[in-house]
């Protein structure tokens, strides 16, 4: 029977990055995942002429050297392995309680500026706001990068807000400038009274700090750089292969992975002295013996899971700016948003049918940079909040005809404001909350692992961290952290740390 010291179940980036690191360190990896390709939510692929970019809108500077992503990509060799585009200005909001469009550019001192210039009653607080942000993001990622103390973070009186506490305390009721600093809710959650203030300061922060940056090509390439690295340093990476199992040794450790075809068969069992997940907990637990799973089980149930994210791919026969599309990125707020509290409303709304209201969606015009994705037909990809919960997987025609009736709509509300749009449509894609958990086998269809929430008490440390109570088993994915390409890469890098110290 073939031995590994690390089974890595899951090509997600978290996956493939703690992969990565372990096999450059001199482990023996091998990587299990289910699906035709690896990267998780990560990937990008074809359908017909229409390219899809499965996950990535943006996300902060990985060659800054306080970025949190770093660390981690550095040590897993693929820093420079693919091209980081800047993405511009962060983003162009517009709708809600806005009036006129906001341009959100891409560093601290011009978004003062901009902010400042719209919002002149506000100046003095958007200054004490991005300062305090960009102390919170420099911080954090001197921690990702050296593990410095991070006890001055925790003993912040803020450490315990809210983003609604936080900007009601230097905004009051002031909803446009709240709405323009936040407007892109949903890349972390979608509720502001329940975000984690410390979490939306580091994120936010860290595209402040370096600028927004999409993978040229797609974030394939940077997943299939992940897996190329760990094959380059010895290890393996087997696709189409599903996990069924994980066994436990005499000393209670996780000690062996049984793997199979999709269709159940050719099962086949690897020893190994570590089991690290890049699948989801709750996928995990259905793998492991009673007492075992019961265990794991039992440590995340005070965990909420995070948001879903809805993903509709446009294919438009001329580029989307000939409608009047005017930024790589457009955070859509819908008419009905006044107050920055309404937000939570957007994720619950495909529970029902398509009516006036609309959730806030984020739009990527591909071709507004150097994304290297290939046209005809001009990518415009929509994403917005979504809930498991909205959608009914019992009837699976029910599901994919009312999938289509929110397919429709959203076309006829993007032609409303971009009059034009909607005659342009060659090919669509539209894949939900309830994609997402067949597609990365995530039961609750969360995108960002556990939900972003302020921690109770000030001096409480994060309770995420890529240990399990199972020995040898461990997390490496955004359920051992947070979410998004920045937490996952983290969390990956986090939990090779952790495997690498205890050999040590
Ligand atoms: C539509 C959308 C847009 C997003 N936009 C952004 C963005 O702009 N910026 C940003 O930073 N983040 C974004 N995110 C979030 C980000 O993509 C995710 O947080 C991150 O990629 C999750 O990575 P992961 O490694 O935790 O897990 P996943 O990507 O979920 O990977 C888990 C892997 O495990 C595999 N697996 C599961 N069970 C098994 C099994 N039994 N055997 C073998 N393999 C198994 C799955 O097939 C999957 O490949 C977006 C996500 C989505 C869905």
């Amino acid at each position: 029977m073939a031995r590994w010291d690390v089974v890595v179940i899951g090509a997600g980036l978290g996956g493939l990055t703690a992969g990565a690191i372990l096999a450059r360190a001199g482990h023996k990896v091998l990587v299990i995942e289910r699906s035709n390709s690896v990267g998780g939510a990560a990937s990008s692929y074809k359908s017909g002429d229409l390219f899809i970019e499965g996950s990535l809108q943006e996300t902060s500077d990985p060659s800054h050297p306080r970025d949190p992503k770093h660390d981690a990509l550095t040590r897993a060799g693929v820093l420079d392995a693919v091209k980081w585009i800047a993405a511009g200005s962060l983003y162009e909001a517009r709708g809600g309680p806005l009036g006129a469009p906001f341009v959100m550019p891409d560093n601290f001192d011009a978004a003062k500026r901009a902010l400042s210039e719209r919002f002149p009653q506000a100046r003095a607080g958007i200054h004490q706001l991005l300062d305090e942000m960009a102390a919170i993001a420099s911080a954090a990622g001197a921690r990702a990068q050296d593990g410095r103390d991070g006890s001055t973070l925790m003993n912040s009186p803020d450490w315990t807000l809210s983003l609604s506490q936080k900007l009601d305390a230097v905004f009051g009721d002031d909803e446009a400038v709240k709405c323009a600093l936040a407007a892109n809710l949903s890349y972390f959650h979608d509720d502001p009274a329940t975000l984690w203030w410390m979490h939306f300061a580091v994120a936010q922060g860290s595209y402040l700090q370096s600028g927004g940056r999409f993978v040229q090509g797609g974030s394939q390439r940077l997943s299939s750089a992940l897996a190329r690295a760990i094959r380059a340093a010895g290890g393996e990476v087997l696709l189409r292969r599903v996990a069924t199992g994980i066994a436990l040794g005499a000393d209670g450790r996780a000690s062996a992975v049984t793997h199979t075809a999709k269709d159940g068969s050719d099962s086949q069992t690897v020893q190994c002295a570590r089991v690290v997940g890049n699948a989801a907990p709750g996928a995990l637990v259905a793998l492991m013996p009673p007492a075992a799973a019961d265990r794991l089980q039992a440590s995340y149930a005070n965990h909420a899971p995070s948001i879903s994210l809805f993903a509709m791919t446009l294919g438009l026969n001329k580029p989307p700016r000939e409608f009047g599309v005017s930024a790589y990125s457009t955070q859509l707020l819908p008419r009905q948003l006044r107050l920055l509290s309404d937000f939570p409303q957007g994720a619950r709304l495909m529970a029902g049918e398509p009516g006036e209201r609309m959730p806030p969606m984020s739009l990527v015009d591909f071709a507004a940079i150097d994304s290297g994705i290939p046209s005809p037909p001009h990518v415009l990809s929509v994403y917005g909040p979504d809930l498991l919960s909205n959608w009914d997987s019992s009837d699976m025609d029910a599901y994919r005809e009312k999938r289509g009736r929110w397919q429709d709509a959203i076309v006829r509300y993007l032609d409303s404001l971009y009059p034009g749009l909607s005659q342009a449509v060659v090919a669509s894609s539209f894949n939900t909350a309830l994609s997402v958990r067949q597609y990365l086998n995530a039961p609750d269809g969360a995108v960002y692992g556990f939900a972003p929430t302020p921690p109770r008490s000030i001096g409480q440390a994060v309770d995420r961290s890529p240990r399990t109570p199972v020995p040898g088993l461990y997390l490496a994915s955004a359920y051992a952290g947070f979410g998004g390409y920045s937490g996952v890469v983290q969390a990956g890098g986090a939990c090779a740390d952790m495997i690498l110290r205890e050999d040590s």
